[in-house]
């Protein structure tokens, strides 16, 4: 394990956090060991580091988001490298913007953490990730203890103050273009990455007979439309020979897992050629017409 994990990073940060405490909202304090509000509201950081803000009125189950056994699977494709591609065409995105030195960046529903840290690395920005699953916010600040983690739910109030990001990243993940306007700089950037309609076709056909999905870029730009204008749009294709095992992973670790019950399916799965294929479509923020 790395040993840095409890150590505070060296530049203090420049996100600003608010209490999550409903009626509270006073500034918090990240401390090295807890997150504490001006009113006393205080919590705890688990020893690997992250902080969990989520409320009990925020939680829809017991557990909520990915499972562990999801997060695992998904982290052993990413050991795989079938993350590259994507994390390749991220950070050259970001770095094409040019943001100011240190600029900090929002991953809304960042899993275990992969492509976020990524891009706090390459870009040189702060990084805060947030995702209702204990377990993901866990394995990413095992991992990757030079960015922030936070469990909260993306689909409410984030605990932060307003126009505190100068990048807001939404990697196959929630989409809540009223808090991301809220929590951006005047002109800030939003990075959305939807499924392309022939990511892992092979498998959806093979396996449960589905045909290709419709577009979702089209319902992503209406979804975010009043307060992001669409800058552009790139697609990220690649394919890469699988062996059951990795396949598996792929399919129980993805953002349709849940959907992937058909074990006597999976048992009868073959190495095969796969298409893992993505939208990257690039906002910028606009002041929404009244
Ligand atoms: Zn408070």
């Amino acid at each position: 394990m790395n040993a840095n994990v409890s150590k505070p990073p060296q530049r203090p940060l420049r996100a600003s956090l608010i209490c999550p405490v409903r009626g509270c909202s006073e500034p918090l304090l990240w401390e090295p060991s807890r997150a504490v509000c001006t009113k006393g509201h205080l919590f705890d950081r688990a020893k690997s580091g992250y902080c969990n803000l989520l409320q009990v009125q925020e939680r829809k189950a017991k557990h909520p988001g990915d499972s562990k056994a999801a997060v695992q699977a998904r982290r052993r494709s990413l050991q795989r490298g079938l993350g590259e591609p994507l994390r390749d065409a991220l950070c050259l995105q970001v770095a094409a913007w040019n943001l100011p030195p240190h600029a900090v960046v929002l991953d809304a529903g960042c899993g275990e953490g992969y492509y976020l840290d990524a891009l706090r690395a390459q870009c040189a920005l702060e990084g805060w990730g947030v995702d209702i699953s204990t377990p993901a916010i866990d394995a990413a600040a095992r991992a990757y203890p030079h960015t922030q983690w936070v469990v909260a739910n993306a689909d409410r109030t984030l605990p932060f103050a307003d126009g505190c990001f100068n990048l807001i990243t939404s990697i196959t993940a929630r989409k809540n273009p009223a808090e991301f306007h809220r929590l951006l700089t005047p002109g800030g950037h939003l990075l959305v990455v939807v499924a392309h309609e022939e990511d892992q076709k092979e498998l959806r056909g093979a396996l449960f007979g589905e045909a290709p999905d419709s577009d979702r870029a089209g319902a992503t730009i209406t979804t975010f439309e009043p307060f992001f204008k669409l800058q552009h749009e790139h697609i990220v294709t690649s394919r890469t020979r699988l062996d059951p095992m990795a396949l598996k992973d792929l399919l129980l670790g993805s953002y349709r897992g849940e959907r992937f019950s058909a074990q006597a399916a999976l048992a009868q799965l073959q190495e095969q050629e796969v298409t893992l294929s993505y939208r990257l479509l690039s906002f910028q923020a606009v002041v929404p017409s009244q």
